[in-house]
């Protein structure tokens, strides 16, 4: 009986976990076929009344032994449970922390911020309009009516037989001009849409329009102030040319070219050896239009540009391929 006490306070104190310490609990102390417990259930065999009430008093003394030392090394036991998990839950504070990721403004955002801000300096207030527009807004009050030929060359999203997905932000200025009259000037950011998809086109891209009318408006006020603009957004050594084009809002209608920001004007891949880089439309607002947008040709004349927004982003970190600007890789992102 003594030596199968000292084999389970053995056993207990050999125990490294839980599960052990419970295996051996069960093997001395089990209710119906422990170890020490048999030794009890035969008491009742002892015929000799002293004999039995001393050996009852060993077995109770054995089994209160065993039982305390398996209370303490549960005691221990837990405790250095406790202890191992604080140790791997403690705040480290050598250890490197994560990276932090900053978040950046697209460089589509970024632009037509900027250009906001600089035409602001000039007095431009910023307007804006539907990207669902009326058919009539996009094309006919703007010079394109119906049957007009370069409808065609604008490849349109239609909606149903009178409203379509804009084509361009012209007709913000009709809108514009119905609403405030003259004198005014505005710069128009926004969403254009067309069917193009290709390394140049996007099915949707943003344009900037922008308007100003006044008494005496001149071609001379158009080329100062888009001077102004390319300065102010690509560097005071920027310089501008008009190149005669045919826009149905404007005449005459210009396309405007800037000197060329990576080379200065020598030649490079960027600008095709020319020098010269093709950012944006412009011209004279056309009397036709004035007047559709309620506004006297005889008393007032105005001028008006687009710019692709996506274009500028191009040059200004300078992309090579236009759609990476939509594809979302963090990487052309990060650039801006
Ligand atoms: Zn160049």
């Amino acid at each position: 009986m003594h030596s199968v006490a000292a084999h389970a306070l053995d056993e207990i104190a050999g125990a490294t976990g839980l599960d052990g310490l419970e295996a051996v609990r069960a093997l001395y102390l089990g209710r119906g076929d422990g170890l020490l417990t048999i030794f009890r259930k035969q008491l009742g065999a002892v015929v000799d009344p002293q004999a039995r009430r001393q050996l009852g008093q060993t077995v109770n003394e054995l089994c209160e032994r065993t039982a305390k030392a398996l209370e303490e090394r549960r005691a221990a036991l837990e405790a250095a449970v406790r202890t191992r998990q604080l140790e791997i839950e403690a705040l480290d504070l050598t250890r490197p922390a994560p990276r932090l990721c900053r978040g950046s403004l697209h460089p589509v955002t970024k632009i037509l911020r900027e250009v906001r801000r600089i035409f602001a300096q000039l007095g431009y207030s910023a307007a804006s309009g539907p990207e669902i527009e009326y058919d009539r807004y996009n094309f006919t009050l703007v010079n394109m009516p119906p049957g007009h030929p370069s409808r065609e060359t604008q490849a349109t999203f239609f909606i149903d037989e009178w409203r379509v997905l804009r084509t361009q932000t012209s007709p913000v200025q009709i809108r514009s001009m119905i609403q405030h009259g003259a004198p005014q000037r505005i710069i128009a950011p926004g969403k254009t849409f067309r069917r193009d998809y290709d390394a140049t086109h996007f099915p949707m891209f943003h344009q900037i329009e922008g308007l100003c009318i006044d008494e005496g408006v001149s071609l001379g006020d158009l080329k100062g102030t888009l001077e102004y603009f390319a300065r102010s957004l690509f560097g005071p050594d920027r310089g501008i040319r008009f190149r005669p084009h045919h826009f149905e809002f404007t005449e005459p209608s210009l396309e405007v070219d800037i000197s060329c920001m990576v080379c200065g004007g020598d030649g490079c891949k960027t600008c095709k050896h020319s020098g010269w880089l093709e950012v944006l439309g412009a011209g004279m607002v056309h009397p036709i239009v004035l007047r559709n947008g309620g506004i006297d040709p005889e008393i007032y004349s105005g001028f008006a540009f687009g710019v692709g927004a996506e274009r500028l982003a191009q040059l200004l970190y300078v992309i090579e391929d236009g759609r990476l600007v939509y594809e979302n890789d963090v990487r052309y992102l990060r650039q801006g």
